[in-house]
């Protein structure tokens, strides 16, 4: 009889956000006359901007002309694209080339199929809390975890310590679910610690755009020996409305070895059998992000979503609620007041006010007690959402 991988009987089942979906559904089918005001969804809310939706119609049309049209994608993605994601890297003053860069259908495919170039009796270190993808893809695979708690002493960004033992190191900043961002001393703690001990980091670089302290790491390559101890993965899903559109990318730099085997090459190896790259109109879609007027305009709905974050965090401020996050970052991490449970505070606000957010619970042991406002709803929505807040805190 064939024997599956085991490995996923290992895994959790995953009550987030099915619990959150039930206990909104039961509470609309109980209450018809109410509207929920949605501050715990993870997509964004506004439309591609026109400078995309003109790269992806000129490219449609390319594929009806027989001079024009495009049939297999280079594995590894576009030099059009590669070399245009290298540019924004060196506005940014950081040195990556063409060929490190590997253009992905975004970061989630990323992240479980970056772990092929490790081997399955290596260990993940976690910080929690976490985006619930690290844990699960290593169980699939059988990886031992290592959980790295983090609170409030820390920011949530705590530092490596000699005690942490392993191979592949989950960073995330700006982070998924607080909000944090490592400084740049911070992060070249964990660098230094990676160098050290022979480890890779998989920078999960998601939320880069929406870094507004330039002082702020936008890419672990802007930190001194990282190019000898990181892999970076980005994706255009929240810097420019991509979740549906599906792009991202990856950088290794060619200095990444470990054991004699280079892993910029080892990923060439992988892309080159494991796809055949991402579709031409994606790609050119995506390229329009990188052109100034693409980044002009993408930046105004990045503005958007701040400007929701102000609202959210002025409401908490008023009422004197501890958050993290929210500044530079499209997520705010709050402490749920009066000692109320991640659970006990979702209850509290869909019930009283209609507000629905995201228990921090669900996102590791360590996030219980504090819960996650998204701001990627509507101005108006996360206006009323703040305003009922307010209200009901006083
Ligand atoms: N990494 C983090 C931290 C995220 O929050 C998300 C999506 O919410 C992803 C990766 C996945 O991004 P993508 O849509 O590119 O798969």
């Amino acid at each position: 009889m064939t024997t599956p991988n085991m490995h996923y009987a290992d895994l959790k089942d995953s009550y987030l956000f099915y619990n959150i979906a039930q206990k909104t559904k039961a509470y609309l089918e109980a209450n018809p006359d109410k509207r929920l005001y949605r501050m715990g969804i993870g997509d964004v809310s506004l439309p591609l901007c026109s400078a995309v939706i003109k790269a992806l119609h000129e490219a449609v049309d390319d594929q009806a002309v027989k001079e024009n049209f495009h049939g297999y994608m280079p594995e590894c993605g576009a030099s059009f694209l590669r070399e245009a994601i290298a540019d924004y890297y060196a506005h940014k003053g950081v040195t990556v080339s063409a060929d490190e860069v590997f253009v992905s259908s975004g970061a989630s495919d990323e992240l479980g199929d970056i772990l092929d170039l490790f081997d399955t009796n290596s260990t993940a270190l976690v910080i929690e809390p976490a985006y619930p993808a690290y844990v699960d893809a290593n169980i699939m695979s059988g990886r031992k975890i290592v959980h790295l708690s983090s609170g409030e002493e820390n920011g949530f960004l705590p530092s490596p310590d000699d005690s942490i033992k392993a191979d592949i190191l989950y960073i995330c900043s700006p982070n998924n679910p607080t909000g944090a961002v490592f400084s740049r001393h911070q992060l070249q703690e964990w660098v230094d610690f990676a160098n050290k001990n022979g480890s890779v980091i998989l920078f999960d670089a998601a939320y880069e755009a929406f870094i507004e302290d330039e002082t702020l790491p936008h890419s672990i390559f802007e930190l001194k020996g990282a190019r000898t101890c990181a892999i970076e993965i980005c994706s255009l899903s929240k810097t420019a409305g991509f979740t549906g559109t599906r792009m991202g990318y990856t950088v290794i730099p060619k200095e990444l070895e470990r054991k004699g085997m280079n892993l910029n090459s080892m990923w060439v190896r992988n892309r080159t059998t494991k796809t055949n790259g991402v579709s031409y109109i994606i790609q050119k879609g995506g390229a329009a992000v990188f052109t100034a007027e693409g980044q002009r305009q993408i930046h105004e709905n990045i503005k958007v979503y701040k400007n929701n974050a102000k609202v959210l965090m002025e409401a908490l401020d008023k009422l004197g609620i501890w958050y993290t996050g929210g500044n530079n970052a499209p997520y705010i991490w709050l402490k749920c007041p009066n000692g109320m449970d991640s659970w006990e505070f979702f209850d509290y606000l869909l019930n009283e006010i209609q507000v629905v957010g995201t228990p921090g619970e669900g996102f590791g042991k360590c996030g219980e007690g504090y819960f996650r406002f998204s701001t990627f709803g509507s101005p108006e929505d996360t206006k009323e959402a703040a305003r009922r807040l307010c209200e009901l805190l006083k």
